[in-house]
């Protein structure tokens, strides 16, 4: 794709995200489902095996499959005869030796964390790359008027050494998030950088050092953990600038920021169907995405382990992809309680979330793990000279409370006086987290 073709993709991208009315969108979905579906009936084995006959495939009649299920049957699934460990082990040398090749075939791999035997793994031919950085061109919720963009860009490389890349008047240095805050400030500083991009908790860090941060920020943008609205008040007050934020997996760009600050579906790449959850309280919803793009790797019918509400308000932008009020968090999160009569009653991660926020303005830095079903363990780092004892009162009389809103105990809550810390495996920040 030469430079033109990016700029009018990157348009017609834009496009379809403010102009669009419902109907255009919902022909376009069912267009492309249809195509996806009959590209992987052809060439991938998983789903010509589901064909009768001669007749389509649809929807309704492929398996949702999850994490587990797309690893299992990988090699299957594709329908470029990739075999699943051979990519697994060329990436992983790639990224050792911290460099950027491409497996044979012009095809890139991204392997996510998980435990050994729980990785995740994303293949994408060289125009499923373009079309991904021309989304993430049209969408990246930087505002117009940021013209001169010099971006610091967290991730988790595993490779000491910082990378700059500029294309398109962009420049780009790509930083492991594992640094400390310090340095990734003298970054900051040496680049002249005035967007910084990398998980909330660790935008949390560098806004608590903003003061040595020798220029303005021009905007922030999180993602790859939950951004709480506390987090993104602190973030936003201490660089004065506009906090946007990015929804992506390894599945897909599944969400980005409009330019009235609100998080939509990207539904004009990934089919979204939303369902029920055991939640009492409020909409919380689980994700079931079909990549409406992607025919290297198939998605389709993919449950993602993430929780969303969906606003059932229009946005004020104009668009009419759905706009995402909540992210709740991981499905495997979700606090599970003994209710009445030995059932099971759920807690949703962002209720035991708010039960600790509000709790007190003191609190920097939480975490709460549950170990058993009666069993959870309260982590805070609180301001100094903050009352200590009347706030580990308050956070277990709140999580009580949320409890019983579900018809669930709560059972022992501890305080350790242990430091909140990252999943060990992906290095993310969750607060709250299952360990049963
Ligand atoms: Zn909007």
């Amino acid at each position: 794709m030469n430079l033109l073709s990016k700029i009018i993709t990157v348009k017609r991208l834009d496009h379809h995200f403010y102009r669009w009315d419902e109907a255009t969108l919902r022909a376009h979905q069912a267009k492309r489902v249809a195509a996806v579906l009959e590209y992987a009936g052809r060439h991938s084995p998983y789903y010509r095996k589901l064909r009768s006959g001669k007749s389509p495939l649809t929807l309704d009649s492929v398996p949702r499959i999850d994490k587990a299920e797309m690893m299992a049957h990988f090699d299957r699934i594709n329908t470029a005869g990739l075999k699943k460990n051979e990519l697994i082990e060329f990436q992983l040398k790639q990224d050792r030796a911290g460099s950027l090749g491409l497996f044979p075939g012009g095809f890139s791999a991204g392997v996510s964390s998980g435990t050994s035997g729980n990785k995740g793994l994303t293949v994408l031919s060289r125009t499923e790359r373009e079309l991904y950085s021309c989304l993430l061109w049209a969408r990246n919720g930087i505002p117009a008027v940021v013209k001169d963009r010099r971006v610091l860009f967290a991730l988790r490389t595993n490779n000491p050494a910082f990378m700059e890349v500029a294309s398109f008047g962009v420049k780009i240095c790509y930083v492991d998030y594992t640094h400390p805050a310090e340095d990734l400030v003298k970054i900051i500083n040496s680049r002249n950088l005035n967007i910084l991009a990398g998980p909330p908790s660790l935008l949390a860090m560098i806004a608590r050092l903003h003061a040595s941060i020798d220029h303005p920020v021009d905007v922030v943008i999180s993602y790859a953990e939950v951004l709480s609205e506390k987090t993104r008040q602190e973030i936003g007050s201490a660089f004065g600038a506009p906090v946007v934020e990015i929804y992506q997996s390894s599945e897909g760009f599944i969400g980005s920021t409009c330019r009235a600050g609100k998080l939509h579906l990207n539904e004009d790449v990934i089919l979204v169907d939303l369902e029920e959850t055991p939640d009492t309280l409020g909409k919380a919803r689980n994700v079931v995405v079909t990549d409406l793009y992607r025919t290297t790797q198939p998605v389709i019918r993919y449950a993602l382990n993430d929780i969303l509400e969906i606003s059932p308000e229009r946005c004020s932008c104009g668009s009419c992809f759905q706009v995402i009020s909540r992210i709740h968090g991981r499905s495997d999160d979700i606090f599970h309680l003994k209710g009445p009569g030995g059932q099971v009653r759920y807690l949703f991660p962002d209720y035991v979330q708010r039960a600790i926020i509000h709790a007190s303005d003191e609190i920097v830095e939480y975490q709460a793990i549950q170990h058993s079903i009666d069993a959870i363990e309260v982590r805070l780092v609180l301001k100094d000279g903050a009352d200590g004892p009347a706030i580990e009162q308050a956070v277990r009389a709140n999580l009580a409370g949320w409890a019983e809103k579900v018809g669930g105990k709560p059972g022992v809550i501890t305080f350790t006086g242990a430091l909140p810390e990252p999943n060990p495996v992906s290095r993310k920040f969750i607060r709250v987290v299952r360990k049963f």
